[in-house]
């Protein structure tokens, strides 16, 4: 997330990016060393595989026993190390690092497979595809899929991994949408995309949604409001009414999968470098950022932030061997020149942030009670949950207060003191 002075983006109008400021694509060389990262916690009693294990490209990994999640290899290699790894607010990630190999191997368990397009071939195979297509959702009974919100437009500022993929792979996002519909039995599918989109969209043969290219109109729970004419409840998601959003990348990769009988492993990520000259990049999962830099000879000073995701949503992350995950959409190197450090400064009551929120939340009382850690307090009384994390009001606010990071950071004790709760509640 970043702060008003970052690369010019001046208010009002946010402007989501466009293809044309963007080169073509460069291929980053295969890394010596790739880590997958899953958001499973690390469990070593539980490993179902072991240090040295050869592995080979689209192979599939299943972590751990009696559990279903898995990551893909995106290489060929050998396993040289499986461990915790901390996350965002301190989340235990397991983190597989293999050693590429010369020579590389295609695994052939999705090819002997890949004839049947079933929603469970999907699910057992798909769900670490770029783009993160959300597989389980569509199985999961408490949800009750019956729309599929295929996002053609980016949801966060500069990015243009979407644009691109529509641009170079509409056939593959065909493909991809008659499988989905034929697996999982919806036919209610919603393209939304920006206006420069919408001539390539219009072969699909799906209704086309045209969305506003002002920031944050490509949010969720924006498209649902805008779009679908329904309001997403405080603290839900739109799965939780019923409507799936998955982004035009996985659905090519879906596309990508059956028609090549591979699983594909290499990601489309928007580069963003200190000056704000974008690349677009295509990279194995779990490449690390340290390699993308090296090939643009990108070189990092002390103080210098990397941000993985968009410049409103993303995160800072700590180490230039942060590796690309199956939803890294980019990453922004921002000098360390440009960064506005958290300010002491108290809130002003300015009231710039309550008339950018588009949830119009009483942002100036709220983040009292989230400074003072009254996490229970701002959710019963000042709509914690109604926030949608667009990042806007830390955007714009005078005093520099990290209001996102107040926010997310009480969203995610809350969640973690109710699974507790329901845990001990057995
Ligand atoms: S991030 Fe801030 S501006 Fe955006 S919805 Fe939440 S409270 Fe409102
Ligand atoms: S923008 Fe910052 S200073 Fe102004 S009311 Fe909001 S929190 Fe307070």
């Amino acid at each position: 997330m970043i702060k008003r002075s970052f690369i010019g983006l001046a208010k009002p109008k946010l402007e989501y990016g466009s293809l044309e400021d963007t080169p073509s694509l460069k291929q980053i060389p295969t890394s010596k060393e790739i880590t997958l990262l899953s958001k499973c916690p690390f469990d070593k009693k539980n490993l179902l595989f072991k240090k040295k294990e050869t592995v080979k490209t689209g192979q599939k990994l299943l972590l751990y026993k009696e559990r279903d999640e898995y990551v893909v290899s995106s290489v060929t290699g050998q396993v040289s190390s499986i461990s915790s790894y901390t996350g965002d607010f301190g989340r235990s990630y397991t983190a597989i690092t293999i050693v590429v190999a010369d020579d590389e191997e295609i695994d052939d368990e999705f090819k002997d497979i890949s004839k049947d397009s079933s929603l469970e071939t999907i699910k057992n195979f798909l769900a670490f595809a770029p783009g993160n297509p959300p597989v389980k959702l569509f199985s999961d009974k408490d949800k009750s899929i019956n729309t599929i919100v295929v996002c053609c437009a980016d949801s966060d500022l500069l990015i243009t991994t979407n644009r691109y993929v529509v641009k170079s792979d509409i056939d593959a996002i065909k493909n991809g949408i008659s499988i989905l519909k034929t697996a999982t039995g919806i036919n209610d599918i919603i393209m939304v995309a920006s206006q420069s989109q919408m001539h390539a969209l219009s072969t699909t043969g799906e209704k086309v949604n045209q969305v506003n290219d002002t920031y944050p109109s490509a949010l969720p729970h924006l498209i649902m409001k805008n779009i679908l004419g329904k309001t997403v409840p405080a603290g839900k998601n739109p799965e939780d009414i019923g409507v799936c959003f998955i982004s035009a990348e996985a659905v090519a990769s879906i596309g990508n999968a059956f028609n090549s009988n591979q699983i594909p492993v290499t990601k489309i990520i928007t580069l963003v470098n200190k000056d704000g000259s974008k690349a677009l990049v295509s990279a194995r999962i779990g490449t690390p950022a340290s390699d993308i830099f090296k090939a643009f000879n990108i070189t990092l000073n002390e103080n210098d932030r990397i941000i993985f995701g968009g410049p409103m949503t993303g995160s800072s992350v700590y180490s230039e061997d942060h590796p690309v995950q199956p939803d890294t959409d980019a990453i922004i190197i921002q000098d360390s020149d440009d960064i506005q450090f958290i300010s002491d400064y108290p809130c002003t009551n300015c009231g710039d942030c309550i008339r950018v929120c588009p949830a119009n939340i009483q942002i100036n009382l709220l983040v009292r009670f989230l400074e003072a850690g009254q996490y229970e307090e701002a959710a019963d009384q000042y709509d914690l949950y109604s926030c949608i994390e667009c990042g806007l009001c830390s955007y714009v606010c005078v005093s520099g207060m990290p209001i996102f990071q107040y926010i997310r950071s009480a969203k995610y004790e809350l969640d973690r003191a109710n699974t507790a709760e329901a845990t001990n509640n057995g």
